[in-house]
């Protein structure tokens, strides 16, 4: 069981959930870090009392320096500063709740470091995928997954023999707009797509639920996770996040895991595999729901989902695209400079207009993809 974390994100939805976790169960934190949010940080350094804190807002870093001048706690300042909490020498386990391609470098750092990783940050296996799991594999690393439905499938793993899965089930809620029309998407506003039914979450993914690229990346983090072809994983909406995923055996048994809708589940079971210890987490009780709804997603009107099946078909550097446009997409709705459906529609043209694939890929041509992609959406007047 992990003794020593190192908190990646620690003021987002993820980070602070994984605090509680940690308190529980006495698991000792010696780093954190955040984008810019130093009033938690704060906080959380006079509860926590890591060696290190690391911001990557440098003007925030030096007011976080000033504030905590009287603990031992010693702040770093700037983007390089996450790659020394990735690696910090008393670490045995990184937890990745950063957002975005952002946490891809601090993984592959926490990795080279021989650290095991609880990885919550999806978009480092959508844009790296083939790197991270070759560094994993090559290091003898342990790779746990957070995010709720790769945990649900890697429980409902435990105890099955090698090559006994037909399919992966990933489950999904559907989003604020489940049952919606392309018509009555196209005016929706910020404010409705951050209202998520089940989860509460970070802005990034909660707008990613929303339009459903969520869905699509998670596919694509699947299929690295448990080693998959798109054909093998199915999405399946359950509207009450109860089932979190499933798996489906070549005998047809099919096994689910269930849960509320808390993340502290999940990040606990990343930290403390392979035992089960008390939760801070709420129990499920069936008899208070009223049932369990199923639906096929609808492909056509939550274009990210199919777009993102599509790069993963293709290989190569197209999910590495197809995340970087959605990150590039989702930063502009957000500013209330896109529509709604543009969002799909800045993936979808990315994707069409990329011509540079190719299979042995390298980290620097990762980081160019994104970059590439970045640019040619920040050139356009929006
Ligand atoms: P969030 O926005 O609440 O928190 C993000 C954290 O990352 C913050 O601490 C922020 O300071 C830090 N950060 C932002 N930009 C950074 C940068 N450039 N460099 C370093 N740190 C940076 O996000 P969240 O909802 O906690 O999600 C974190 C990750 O976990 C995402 O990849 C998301 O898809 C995944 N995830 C989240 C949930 C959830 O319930 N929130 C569930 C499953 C998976
Ligand atoms: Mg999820």
């Amino acid at each position: 069981m992990t003794k020593n974390i190192s908190i990646l994100g620690s003021t987002g939805s993820i980070g602070t959930q994984a605090i509680d976790v940690a308190k529980m169960h006495g698991i000792k934190v010696c780093a954190l870090s955040a984008n810019k949010r130093i009033d938690i940080l704060e906080k959380q350094i006079r509860q926590l009392h890591p060696r290190i804190a690391c911001v990557v807002d440098k003007d925030a870093a030096k007011a976080l320096k000033i504030a905590v001048a009287d603990t031992d706690t010693e702040v770093l300042s700037g983007e390089e500063s996450i790659q020394e909490a990735a690696r910090i020498e008393e670490a045995d386990t990184v937890l990745n709740a950063i957002v975005g391609v952002a946490g891809l470098l601090p993984t592959l750092s926490a990795i080279d470091a021989g650290k095991n990783l609880a990885l919550a940050n999806k978009e480092t296996l959508v844009a790296g995928g083939s790197i991270v799991m070759s560094r994993v594999k090559e290091k003898g690393v342990k790779l746990y997954p957070v995010d709720s439905e790769h945990s649900a499938i890697f429980q409902c793993l435990q105890g099955c023999p090698e090559n006994s899965v037909k399919k992966i089930i990933l489950t999904a809620s559907g989003g604020s707009f489940f049952g919606k029309t392309k018509e009555e998407l196209k005016n929706v506003t910020v404010k409705q797509a951050l209202t998520h039914p089940n989860w509460s979450m970070g802005a990034k993914i909660t707008i990613d639920s929303s339009t459903m690229m969520n869905k699509g990346l998670e596919v694509i983090e699947a299929s690295w996770l448990f080693d998959v072809e798109d054909k093998d994983i199915d999405v399946l909406i359950n509207r009450e996040s109860i089932i979190h995923s499933m798996i489906q055996l070549k005998d047809n048994a099919v096994i689910a895991q269930l849960g509320t809708a808390d993340m502290r589940i999940p990040i606990q079971y990343a930290l403390t595999y392979p035992e089960r210890l008390p939760s801070p987490a709420g129990a499920l009780d069936l008899s208070q729901i009223v049932g369990l709804s199923f639906y096929k997603p609808d492909y056509e009107t939550f274009e990210c989902l199919s777009l993102c099946r599509e790069a993963l078909r293709r290989g190569g550097l197209y999910p590495t695209v197809a995340n970087a446009a959605n990150e590039a997409a989702v930063a502009l709705f957000l500013k209330e400079k896109i529509g709604f459906l543009d969002i799909p529609g800045i993936v979808s043209e990315s994707l069409g207009s990329f011509n540079g694939n190719k299979t042995d890929i390298s980290l620097e041509d990762i980081l160019n993809a994104d970059k590439e992609t970045r640019k040619q959406i920040a050139l356009r007047s929006w």
